[in-house]
């Protein structure tokens, strides 16, 4: 039986449980996403617009509180809480200006198919399930609900149980924004009964971001009913240095894109493979921005590091580090979690990991970092494409030629060049091999739950 909570990670604390709804609810509430369905779908864009617009207006107005709120149930610095909501109101705004346009009527070579008119329209597909994580708990859900809520779907959104409180102002969000009922429910349901959602006829598709084991049972029973799925897993992205770049920005960016999140993002840089020629620079650096990050109380302005967002997320980044060490790896800073309560874990560099290690083939989802010295781009490249993962890449050059073999062959859903990657509400986001498949985000994010429709006029 799962427990839905905030325990605060901060103490260890419980502050809040709830009851896990009732079959009988979560059968109403789907009832209820179709029946909203049946209608939200006519309105027009203008409205929609409208609505999510003041949605918008709420995130910024409230900002502190919803900052405050996701700290005490994940973790995650105050600065960085606050500058999650004010980025969600920016998607919302971005999607209800860009809707309409995005979605628009598309129109094909009628000539060449024998029509006096042939175009392609883009229809909603009706209730979407959204299976959430807790580390950007507002922005996960966000970079879905914008999209898909302009597009004329509806959302269930079944959120980490870690995070109900964010999860229970999301539906208060769209409801208080003026949304009609039903167009944005949450369900506070634990993950054993979400196959009896997807498999509701209603369900018409589901998107989830988290780990592995997560999309592929979401993935293998959607499959099953042969309904859409964007998948959005793990990763363990490649931080590459090469010999041109300017190594103090990459350091410095490196450990910022380490720490991210207290070290639990997705496309946070996770391998860190550096040229040999500049490898004692940029190390230096690197190991002295990481110490330097000052771990805390989240609710500190001046903590850049708070904890990780549970007790079991903590012991597994411990297991991976003590596996590395363990099989020959050395600690360059951090590794030893501090004394007191909270589920604080210190900035960590290792190097000498080796694909014996479990932290060469799995996602390390707290702030610890590894260390690699390449002879060379060939030799850069092949490290970085050798995990299965696939989501964000960076590459630090100065060389036209090197940034072009880098944008060609590095195996992943993004590559950013001597920039940290991020998303952003213009670009498309998610990845390939086992990062999952599908996109987010962009025009590329709004089509994913459409039913693009092919007309054919004789
Ligand atoms: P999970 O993948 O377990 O949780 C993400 C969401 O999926 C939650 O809503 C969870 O619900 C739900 N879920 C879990 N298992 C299933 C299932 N079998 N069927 C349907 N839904 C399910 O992530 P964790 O929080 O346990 O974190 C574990 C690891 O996952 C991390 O260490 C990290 O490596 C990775 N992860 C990656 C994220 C990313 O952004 N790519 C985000 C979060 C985690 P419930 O909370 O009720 O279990």
């Amino acid at each position: 039986m799962t427990t839905i909570a905030t325990t605060n990670p901060a103490t260890g604390e419980v502050e809040k449980t709830f009851d896990a709804l009732s079959d009988e609810e979560v059968d109403r509430r789907v009832g209820r996403a179709a029946a909203a369905f049946a209608s939200y779908r006519r309105t027009g864009f203008a409205e929609r617009a409208g609505w999510m617009n003041a949605a918008a207006d709420i995130l910024d107005a409230e900002a502190d509180q919803i900052g405050a709120l996701l700290t005490t149930e994940m973790g995650k610095t105050l600065t960085a809480a606050k500058a999650e909501v004010r980025k969600c109101a920016k998607a919302c705004r971005y999607y209800a200006e860009h809707a309409e346009g995005f979605m628009a009527d598309r129109p094909a070579d009628a000539g060449a198919v024998g029509a006096s008119a042939a175009y392609v329209r883009y229809e909603p597909l009706g209730p979407v399930l959204a299976v959430m994580p807790w580390n950007f708990p507002l922005w996960q859900v966000i970079r879905f609900a914008a999209p898909g809520l302009m597009a004329g779907n509806v959302g269930l959104l079944k959120h980490s149980s870690n995070v109900p409180q964010t999860a229970l102002f999301l539906e208060d969000l769209f409801l208080r924004a003026g949304f009609p009922e039903g167009a944005f429910q949450t369900l506070l349901i634990g993950s054993s009964k979400v196959e009896d959602v997807l498999r509701d006829p209603r369900v018409k598709a589901a998107t989830l971001t988290g780990s592995e084991p997560a999309g592929r049972s979401v993935a293998a029973i959607a499959g099953d009913e042969i309904k859409p799925t964007v998948l959005e897993l793990g990763g363990s992205d490649p931080f590459v240095v090469m010999p041109s770049a300017d190594v103090a920005k990459a350091a410095e960016t490196a450990a910022a894109s380490r720490c991210l999140n207290n070290g639990q993002s997705c496309i946070s840089a996770k391998r860190f493979i550096v040229d040999e020629r500049v490898a004692d620079e940029f190390e230096r650096r690197f190991v002295e921005a990481m110490r330097a990050q000052k771990v805390g109380d989240p609710m500190d302005e001046a903590t850049d590091i708070g904890p990780l967002a549970t007790e079991q997320g903590r012991e597994d980044v411990e297991e991976l580090v003590a596996d590395a060490v363990e099989k020959g790896a050395t600690v360059l800073c951090g590794g030893e979690r501090p004394d007191g309560p909270g589920w604080y874990y210190p900035p960590t560099v290792l190097s000498g990991v080796t694909d014996e290690m479990r932290m060469y083939h799995e996602e390390v989802f707290g702030p610890v970092a590894s260390l690699f010295r390449v002879r060379g781009i060939s030799e850069a490249i092949e490290l970085a494409n050798g995990t299965g993962f696939g989501l964000g890449s960076n590459a630090w050059t100065r060389d036209p030629e090197e940034r072009e073999r880098f944008v060609r062959e590095l195996d992943a859903g993004a590559v950013f060049i001597n920039g940290m990657t991020t998303s952003f509400p213009e670009i498309p986001f998610g990845g390939v091999k086992r990062s999952g498949y599908g996109r987010e985000l962009s025009d590329y994010g709004i089509h994913e739950f459409c039913n693009v429709k092919t007309v054919w006029a004789g």
